[in-house]
């Protein structure tokens, strides 16, 4: 049985104690129970998302300038670098008219001059 269960089961009980202070705690205990209840829901799906950046941070590999994602025998990408090292978002990069890679979010390159 879980804790909401419990304040739940204790609340019922002492309306029948009819102490009407006895009442309001255990009201008030219930309430902090639920906002508990709800804090560690958001904690735990906080903890999950940091786990998951974590996972793919020890999968990333920097190569031609962007990263990728190391599989068991291929590698995933190219993903932007500064989407991850700024956000930690993995925004993967698209190709554009001249075969060159973009990032959705940064837009196009900037056109290449020659030097010479
Ligand atoms: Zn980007």
């Amino acid at each position: 049985m879980g804790i909401l269960d419990t304040a739940k089961d204790a609340v019922q009980l002492v309306q029948k104690i009819d102490n009407i202070e006895l009442y309001k705690e255990i009201l008030n205990l219930q309430s902090e129970a639920i906002k508990l209840v709800s804090e560690n829901t958001a904690l735990k799906e906080k903890n999950r998302v940091l786990e998951d950046k974590l996972r793919v941070k020890d999968t990333l590999v920097f190569k031609d300038n962007s990263y990728w994602l190391k599989r068991e025998d291929s590698e995933d990408g190219p993903f932007c670098t500064l989407c991850w090292d700024k956000d930690q978002k993995l925004v993967r990069k698209l190709m554009d008219d001249n075969d060159r890679w973009y990032c959705p979010t940064h837009g196009k390159p900037s056109p290449v001059f020659s030097i010479a």
